[in-house]
């Protein structure tokens, strides 16, 4: 399985500054890059990216989406919509949106169910907080968390991208160590083969202070399937050097 590499440009960016950071992403993507290479942009950037990216293996992606198909949700966007401009994937559940706008493992879930009825692949982020992980309770949070999103997407959970992203690590400039995520991910693998025969078709990505200097060494675990990288995507070179790590 190639490995997949994802940039959450978060809420930062400008027509200006999108526009330098692709061309160098696509320059340095050219030829093979040898693993998918997806960027989540806010979603008034769709269409620029959507049309800087256009011929190019550069995938599109968006950072969430209203669990409604249609109708009088204010501000919300729609699978749908994102469909329009080419969006291949979404982040769903990211800490950002669970801690600062009251997203539930219940929303999550039925996020998840709107991104795949929409044919858009949801990146479900998973992860805890530093106070649960002193407390010895990573294992029953992030299983609880994916727990919702399996019981809401029955067999199709086999078509989902996970994300691991201890909630301590996000932009903080402290990673897990290869060890402690992978011990992690075999767990959250064992719960996607207890729900689907094809769990290891499912790619579970190491997010939280991914850089050019320890990619290679999270990249190397058996279970670590590609990142989700946040401050590094927005550096073409740092985000370009986690690609080649992931060959
Ligand atoms: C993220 O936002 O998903 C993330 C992992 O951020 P950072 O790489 O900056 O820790």
């Amino acid at each position: 399985m190639k490995k997949l590499i994802a940039g959450n440009w978060k809420m930062n960016g400008s027509l200006t500054a999108n526009d330098a950071l692709v061309r160098e992403l696509l320059r340095g993507l050219e030829g093979d890059a040898g693993c998918i290479v997806a960027v989540c942009v806010p979603a008034p950037y769709l269409s620029q990216v959507q049309m800087l990216r256009a011929g190019s293996a550069l995938e599109l992606g968006a950072q969430d989406i209203s669990e409604h198909a249609e109708g009088a949700y204010t501000g919300e966007v729609s699978g749908a919509m994102l469909k329009e401009f080419g969006v291949r994937y979404v982040i769903v559940g990211h800490s950002e949106r669970r801690q600062y706008h009251g997203e539930t493992d219940a929303v999550v879930a039925d996020k998840t169910k709107a991104a795949l009825a929409a044919g858009i692949t949801p990146i479900v982020c998973v992860g805890e907080t530093l106070a649960q992980r002193d407390a010895g309770r990573t294992v029953d949070i992030v299983k609880r968390q994916m727990a919702a999103v399996i019981h809401t997407n029955g067999h199709c959970i086999s078509e989902i991208v996970v994300a691991y992203e201890p909630v301590w690590a996000i932009g903080t400039g402290r990673t897990a160590t290869p060890g402690e995520a992978q011990q992690v991910h075999a767990v959250l693998r064992a719960q996607l083969k207890a729900a689907t025969p094809n769990a290891d078709r499912v790619h579970i990505l190491y997010g939280g202070s991914m850089n050019a200097g320890n990619a290679a060494a999270l990249l190397a675990q058996p279970d670590i399937d590609g990142g989700l990288v946040g401050g590094a995507s927005l550096k073409a070179t740092d985000f370009l050097q986690i690609v080649r790590a992931a060959r």
